[in-house]
């Protein structure tokens, strides 16, 4: 990772060699690390000193116990994720834009598109939540230009779904990846989403699911399109969907405010 914050996950984005121009090579008797602007957590340090080697930030080994979908994508850890890499991230606008995501109109469509990409029964109201859940753990918010619109698509690829055994038909477990050229960041989901699409596969196999509509394209109006009439979205429905923030992100914006008053 060339980026992270100083000091705290809520400092400012510094390059390695910025970091150590600031903190020195003393960093760890001062107690002062750099921490991941997608997971929050404290990284290592790598090649500030070794001119053969480009520098970088990383993450610390995997913590036991944790679901892959869980682990950092900017760890690289998952082949799952490879391919949701951001181009930078923006703090400001990721609050604005989680903000966005809850306004009735957008968190109604978002729940309606990934309700039937789904299909019926299989997409819970706390299933869809913990898909946020994930979205904050991610932080991809404050992913770099990401467009409310692509937010739906990607909140899909974050879990495992299931169908049910119904009269005699065998049920199974399926997910969402996206297709995308490859060793690209995030953006061409959104720069170059004409080659791209969002499949749907058997988990068990990795075979695509047989459906009309499947793979799904990417766009707005492909998103406005599934979604279709959102009336059916009650207001007491629509609450179960609301998430808060994490105390992390309410430290962010509050952090926020206070640069925003401390400017001229
Ligand atoms: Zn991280």
């Amino acid at each position: 990772m060339k980026y992270a914050y100083y000091g705290s996950p809520e400092g400012p984005l510094v390059t390695p060699e910025a970091f150590i121009i600031k903190a020195s090579v003393q960093y760890k008797k001062k107690g002062i690390y750099p921490y991941c602007p997608a997971c929050g957590k404290a990284l290592d340090l790598y090649g500030v000193h070794t001119p053969l080697a480009l520098s970088r930030f990383d993450h610390k080994n995997l913590e036991k116990n944790i679901l892959p979908e869980d682990d950092c994508i900017l760890a690289n850890r998952n082949s799952r994720f490879k391919g949701l890499i951001p181009d930078g991230f923006d703090r400001a606008r990721g609050i604005e834009l989680r903000e966005a995501f809850f306004e009735d109109e957008n968190l109604k469509i978002a729940y309606a598109f990934c309700w039937k990409m789904c299909r019926q029964g299989n997409l819970p109201a706390e299933r869809f939540k913990k898909l946020i859940e994930r979205a904050d753990k991610h932080n991809i918010w404050a992913y770099s230009n990401l467009p409310l619109w692509i937010t739906p698509y990607i909140l899909l690829t974050f879990g495992d779904f299931m169908v049910a055994p119904k009269d005699n038909k065998k049920g199974y477990t399926f997910q969402f990846i996206f297709n995308k050229p490859r060793a690209t960041t995030i953006s061409s989901l959104w720069l170059l989403s004409e080659q791209c699409s969002l499949m749907k596969v058997f988990v068990k196999s990795g075979d695509l699911v047989k459906l009309s509509d499947n793979p799904y394209p990417l766009s707005k109006e492909a998103l406005f399109e599934k979604a279709g009439n959102i009336d059916w979205i009650k207001k007491p429905l629509l609450n179960s969907l609301m998430l808060s923030e994490t105390p992390a992100q309410k430290r962010a914006r509050e952090s926020l405010v206070e640069i925003q008053c401390v400017a001229p």
